[in-house]
């Protein structure tokens, strides 16, 4: 048994390794790039990256590479034998076994490939804002919406091990096109990407006539603009925080009537707006869950770890698969 391990969240910008000992202390942090090149086979670049990651790590801290357990959360499908069977945000390594190419790079047979969305339930669960919580769906904002489901104190994994992937649930029949290849789903518009689209699509129709008239031309207006602006109280940007909130608790709603989940985790790379986001989004799912009344009261709670629960998590997605 490994007395630390390493895990690495690696997101469609960049991927963050940290080395964690067994009570969820973070000992160590190296953050890289996460590369799109594509001329090499699937995933090379990124098991590149990663490898070198993990090389820094385990000098830093006088270790032999071979000997640390390594956990690695991939965004999008990831199927139970290790190969990321279809990732629209990370397309290079889609189809790639990184499990495997990390072995052969690293000389080590102890390396363990989950969702990243995954990883941060299990992080939020054994350590976090999910402690103690056997049933919550952990929500993670970033480019995408990524989700990670635990129902009776269990991950749920379903029959691919591709249950969760709550970010392309439909929410607007005929909507906005997203990377998977569908129209509508829930991550174009509750993600700090959804953000991002809908703020262009405000400023391009004059609902953000001060922002624009501050940077002087539509398409310079960024989601940063908003949140900072709404933080300051300006009507407009409210007004758009307001319709992301709305849009995050119509998802949330969903979730809530398939799966009697009584609590929320909101983590992810949006985590620094929730605080304007999620007041909006616990407002509106009064009225858009069935029965809201009848049931026990919902919560949504901000994630304990932030932007590193899911490396956290792969973390102790390695503690467990190596013991
Ligand atoms: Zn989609």
């Amino acid at each position: 048994m490994s007395d630390v391990s390493i895990g690495i969240d690696v997101g469609g910008t960049k991927a963050l390794a940290l080395i964690v000992a067994r009570d969820g202390r973070v000992l160590g942090e190296v953050k890289s790039k996460t590369p799109h090149d594509a001329r090499h086979a699937a995933g090379e670049a990124t098991a590149a990256v990663l490898t070198d990651q993990i090389e820094q790590l385990a000098k830093m801290h006088g270790l032999k590479v071979a000997s640390v357990p390594v956990g690695i959360g991939l965004p999008g499908l990831m199927r139970r034998d290790g190969h990321l069977a279809f990732a629209p945000n990370l397309q290079s390594a889609s189809g790639a076994d990184l499990g495997a190419l990390l072995g052969v790079a690293l000389g080590s047979s102890k390396v363990f490939c989950e969702n990243d969305a995954n990883c941060a339930a299990l992080a939020e669960h054994e350590w976090g804002a999910g402690r103690g919580i056997e049933d919550f769906v952990m929500v993670t904002l970033g480019t995408g919406i990524g989700g990670g489901v635990i129902a009776d104190g269990q991950l749920v994994r379903g029959r691919s091990g591709f249950a969760g992937e709550i970010g392309h649930m439909v929410v607007q029949a005929h909507g906005a096109p997203c990377l998977c290849g569908g129209h509508g789903c829930w991550e174009r518009y509750a993600s700090g990407g959804g953000l991002g689209r809908l703020t262009r699509e405000a400023a391009l129709e004059g609902r953000l006539a001060t922002l624009v008239s501050r940077r002087g031309n539509p398409e310079d207006v960024t989601a940063e603009d908003v949140t900072a602006a709404a933080a300051e109280g300006l009507e407009e940007a409210l007004t758009l925080v307001r319709e992301v909130g709305w849009w995050l608790a119509l998802g949330l709603s969903n979730l809530a009537a398939i799966l009697d989940c009584g609590h929320f985790v909101i983590g992810g790379g949006l985590s620094s707006a929730s605080d304007l986001v999620l007041p909006f989004a616990r407002e509106y799912l009064v009225d858009l869950v069935e029965g809201y009344d009848a049931r026990p009261t919902i919560t949504v709670t901000t994630s304990m770890f932030g932007p590193r629960s899911g490396a956290m998590g792969a973390a102790l997605v390695a503690f467990e698969r190596n013991s």
